[in-house]
């Protein structure tokens, strides 16, 4: 099983600009000499690590990246402009591997990081460069450097932000391909669900990660090191979705089930804020759904949503929502996190004082 994010580009930095080769004209002045600049240099390729990512979907829609070529050097000594860099903003967590996929050419880890995979050409010089006591009228200029360029792989671990949890049968699976493959935008997207456990939404509701995490509990149980990841998944869940199938006579007992095998996993999945939703409502008539969803609201406390992933009813507003609940968990991880940023920091001042 893998849950990776991959996408396969092609990267070129930018060629130097040539040297001019120029003299100077001067009114009265009989040998001006010369004056031609030096090329530009040419811009680089370089890769962020941006927070707020999480997947590589960007990469299929523009595969190609090529820096600006310098510009060239001129008369009167000027040198020519450097060409743009390009700035690849890449989620944390990428790693860019080689052509081959085996050498590891960088591990982005941290926010903010960035690191110059390819640097532009230098410019060539300009004549002006070549002047010596034994040759004061130089002709030459040199061209300027070719940039570099090369294929390489961006490779993603994938971390769910939302859950997906309900009894077998829930409309899980359903749900999640039904989501992740909505995509008006672009019809040619390769793959919308990685893996079937694991899905990525793109769409004008909403960006995120959702994973099926009963399936990602059973799997675990298959291999050595899914255990690991899968926690990861769940630690990243910024929400849970939990699917009550609507068709079953006793949607309360479904849902206490659900919860009481959460609270057994442990893992802190059973403390997640959990979106409650009465699934399969293509198949009831309105007077069960609401008798149902009454009955599902006064046990759990919690508000109760009616959706069918098959007709695609209440989909929308629900991404909306679970975009939401990420939003805040994010901002409260990161509040939290400049907070202990902060404390430790009085507490070596406090230090430094003493
Ligand atoms: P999972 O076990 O939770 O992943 O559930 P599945 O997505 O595999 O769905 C179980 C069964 O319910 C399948 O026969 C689906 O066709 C059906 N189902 C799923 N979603 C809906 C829905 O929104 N409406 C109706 N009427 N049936 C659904
Ligand atoms: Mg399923």
């Amino acid at each position: 099983m893998k849950f990776l994010d991959e996408a396969k580009i092609f990267l070129k930095s930018g060629d130097g600009g040539g040297g001019s080769v120029s003299f100077r004209r001067e009114k009265y002045v009989e040998f001006g000499g010369p004056d031609g600049g030096n090329g530009g240099r040419g811009g680089d390729i370089v890769f962020q690590a941006m927070d707020g990512l999480n997947t590589l979907i960007d990469f299929r829609y523009q595969q190609h990246f090529k820096a600006g070529r310098g510009h060239h050097g001129m008369g009167r000594d000027r040198s020519g402009a450097a060409g743009d860099t390009i700035t690849i903003k890449v989620p944390v967590g990428t790693q860019i591997l080689a052509e081959d996929k085996e050498a590891l050419l960088a591990d982005l880890t941290e926010v903010g990081q960035t690191m110059t995979l390819l640097r532009g050409g230098d410019g060539g010089f300009g004549n002006a460069h070549f002047k010596s006591s034994t040759n004061q009228a130089p002709r030459r200029a040199d061209p300027g450097w070719p940039g570099e360029e090369r294929w390489v792989w961006l490779r993603l671990k994938l971390i769910a932000d939302a859950g997906l949890v309900g009894l077998p049968n829930a409309g899980k699976s359903t749900f999640l391909s039904a989501v992740s493959r909505a995509r008006p935008k672009v019809a040619d997207y390769p793959f919308t669900t990685l893996h079937p456990n694991l899905g990525v939404i793109r769409n004008d509701e909403a960006d995120f990660v959702l994973a099926d995490i009963p399936g990602l509990i059973a799997g675990a149980h298959q291999g050595a090191g899914l255990g690991d990841r899968f926690l990861g998944h769940v630690e990243r869940c910024g929400v849970l979705l939990h699917l009550v199938d609507g068709t079953q006579e006793d949607p309360v007992g479904a849902w206490r089930t659900v919860r009481q095998e959460l609270e057994a996993y442990g893992g802190a999945l059973a403390e997640k804020p959990e979106v409650l939703a009465l699934n399969k409502t293509d198949a009831l008539d309105e007077e069960t759904i609401r008798t149902r969803q009454k009955a599902l609201a006064e046990a759990s406390g919690e508000e109760v949503h009616p959706i069918s992933g098959i007709s695609g009813r209440g989909v929308k507003q629900m991404l909306r929502l679970l975009q939401q609940h990420i939003r805040a968990y994010r901002a409260a991880e990161a509040e939290a996190d400049a907070a202990r940023q902060q404390a430790l920091e009085e507490l070596t001042a406090q230090r430094d004082d003493d």
